[in-house]
């Protein structure tokens, strides 16, 4: 395991170097400024005392990393940072150009939602070397010593919530589960490459699997392994497609009861392929879908009977959690943690922050009006 102190006096030499070449620089009339190596130095306005924090986020194609990018954004600065927010569009290649080149200009810190987890060694062994903390941010970064703290949500609970969802709305449980009714169910996974994947099914399965060994829930694809039931990016097309599919090969006269989504972009999917067979009237009604991020296009879509369930993940919170941590790092603190043993990376396990999730249906999408997540127009 790496020793944190190293680190920190690692990053205190290259930033008293960097101050150093500022202080040379200065008399040229050349500014270091609140974006170079130096950082803390004051430049003109006397904000981003602390220098400036690389932020990489994978994709805007979902709303939540924008939020969270926007989110972080806000609360660097009100603690005195400037920011380098940088999206990947879910390329791995970007992502790691877009780090590197946060490395060689000498950012004080990075906060990091990976596109890949286990693609990041190399890049962050530049990191390592010049000092630079790592903060992984949502997504477990794998197979390297050089990340020190991990800010989240409790990503096992997010599975077992879609899944405790359908268990409840199926009543698989209720009177003793003495019933022998069965229902049918398919299930989707996240992304193969996202360590939260995972986390995600298998606190799913942790709850479902009871149910399917006693037959009472029929998966008629057959397809119950999570490397069967990946859905490459998140990507919702994808989902769509395999949706369709499973629909025509499987499912003639037979309906299906209940679909495991990890994601509202990848429920929105199975939605689209379920309403081309015909699902979505009285005589065929919708299956319970999961869903997971309080997506607005989900949120509307529980309002209006399609969806049922997501989860939500605040994060407003999530961005002030990773704002805490970069902060105590850079100050030589220690950031506050509250798991220190499910998330092994492969090389360490790293110290991790998880924040709550909750679970919202058609009958709580208040609550995201009254934690100020949405306006009551938005979800109009
Ligand atoms: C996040 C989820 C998100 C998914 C797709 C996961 O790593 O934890 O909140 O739905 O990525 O973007």
């Amino acid at each position: 395991m790496r020793d944190h102190s190293h680190r920190t006096r690692a990053r205190t030499r290259t930033r008293t170097a960097a101050v150093g070449a500022c202080a040379a620089l200065a008399l040229s009339l050349t500014a270091c400024g609140q974006n170079s190596d130096g950082g803390g130095n004051g430049g003109s306005g006397g904000d981003a005392e602390g220098g400036t924090i690389g932020i990489a986020m994978p994709t805007k194609s979902s709303e939540r990393w924008i939020a969270d990018g926007e989110n972080m954004v806000k609360r660097f600065e009100a603690a005195g940072y400037e920011t380098d927010l940088q999206y990947g569009d879910d390329r791995v290649e970007n992502q790691v150009a877009q780090i590197e080149n946060m490395i060689s200009k000498g950012h004080e810190a990075l906060v990091i939602a990976a596109i890949d987890g286990s693609s990041l060694t190399n890049v962050l062994g530049r990191a390592e070397d010049a000092g630079i903390p790592v903060i992984a941010y949502d997504r477990l970064i794998r197979g390297t010593g050089s990340v020190d703290y991990y800010a989240t949500f409790d990503n096992f609970k997010v599975g077992e919530l879609q899944a405790r969802y359908i268990v409840d709305a199926l009543k698989l449980e209720e009177d003793g589960g003495g019933s022998d009714e069965k229902f049918n169910l398919e299930l989707f996974a996240g992304s193969p490459d996202d360590n939260n994947t995972g986390f995600f099914f298998r606190g799913a399965m942790s709850v479902l699997k009871p149910h399917i060994d006693d037959k009472r829930l029929v998966v008629r694809s057959g397809q119950t392994e999570m490397n069967q039931v990946t859905t490459l990016r998140w990507d919702g097309g994808t989902a769509q497609k395999r949706m369709d599919d499973l629909l025509s090969r499987y499912y003639g006269s037979e309906r299906v009861d209940a679909v495991l989504s990890p994601y509202d972009g990848i429920s929105i999917g199975i939605i689209s392929a379920l309403k081309s067979a015909g699902y979505g009237t009285k005589a065929k009604p919708y299956p319970v879908v999961t869903g997971q991020d309080a997506e607005l296009a989900s949120i509307k879509s529980i309002i209006a009977g399609q969806q049922t369930q997501t989860v939500f993940k605040d994060t407003r919170k999530l961005a002030e959690q990773a704002v805490r941590m970069t902060d105590a790092v850079l100050k030589g603190d220690e950031p506050e943690v509250n798991d220190t043993e499910s998330y092994d990376n492969g090389v360490k396990t790293v110290p991790a922050y998880l924040l709550e999730p909750v679970s919202i249906d058609e009958s709580n999408t208040e609550l995201l009006v009254d934690e100020g997540y949405y306006t009551a127009d938005q979800l109009r």
